[in-house]
């Protein structure tokens, strides 16, 4: 007997976005915990409650969206409750790597796919960059979130399921790289040498956001 290969899912449809996005609000409210601690660490530890209270927010507004909903418009509903209801630098930060999906991903309005979350990560990664005034190396979110985008723009012509696997890899292994940098950014640059052992707090949600979107497309 031939087996199918295994190719994983191609792209997603704006009902797959929805349940991907909520899933993903979800993990980042189960971890507050977690991202509190590693905030606490390098920062004034709020960080776990400021993404839990945008997740909230962005769950209501999902639950509000109809299925007529495109998945641009999805990610875009998704970032501007983030911003509203964050306040402050970090609701700007993480609300822009979602918001940015309402003109990234409107070429494409009822598919997710590679190409897709390429643009959405490089858009993402450049928006936060100019605004923020970070770069990589500063041991910010970027940390994790510019790794990921170059990583997708390599698998830009992968299944969905497969570039999604890949991406989130390569931001739990910025995450992961960024406990040996040094803080210039944020409430950590006061710690100088003091911040270097610990990732940073940002680079934990990120990578917790791209590997609950792998997993939601593994099990499709
Ligand atoms: P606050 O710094 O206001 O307490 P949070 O604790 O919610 O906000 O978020 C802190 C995280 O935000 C940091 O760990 C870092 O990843 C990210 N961050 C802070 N400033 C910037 C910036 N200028 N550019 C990119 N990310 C940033
Ligand atoms: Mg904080």
């Amino acid at each position: 007997m031939v087996l199918p290969l295994a190719l994983g899912v191609q792209s997603f449809d704006s009902s797959q976005v929805h349940a991907m996005l909520l899933a993903v609000a979800d993990r980042i409210i189960a971890a507050e915990a977690e991202l509190s601690e590693a905030d606490r660490r390098l920062g004034d530890g709020d960080h776990g409650l400021g993404m839990q209270r945008g997740m909230q927010a962005a769950k209501t507004k999902l639950a509000e969206l109809d299925n007529s909903a495109t998945v641009g418009e999805l990610f875009g509903a998704m970032g501007m409750a983030m911003i509203s209801s964050m306040g402050g630098a970090s609701g700007v930060v993480f609300g822009s790597m979602f918001r940015v999906g309402t003109k990234t991903l409107k070429d494409s309005p009822e598919a997710f796919t590679s190409l897709g979350l390429s643009a959405l990560l490089r858009s993402a990664s450049e928006t936060i960059m100019k605004r923020g005034g970070a770069k990589p190396g500063d041991k910010t979110m970027l940390d994790a979130l510019v790794p990921a985008a170059d990583k997708a723009s390599d698998c830009a012509q992968l299944p969905l399921s497969k570039a999604l696997e890949q991406v989130a890899t390569a931001a739990e292994n910025g995450r992961d790289a960024s406990s040996a940098l040094i803080a210039t950014k944020g409430r950590a640059k006061t710690l100088g040498q003091d911040s270097i052992g610990h990732p940073d707090a940002g680079a934990c949600s990120v990578a917790i956001i791209l590997r609950t979107m792998a997993d939601c497309a593994a099990k499709s």
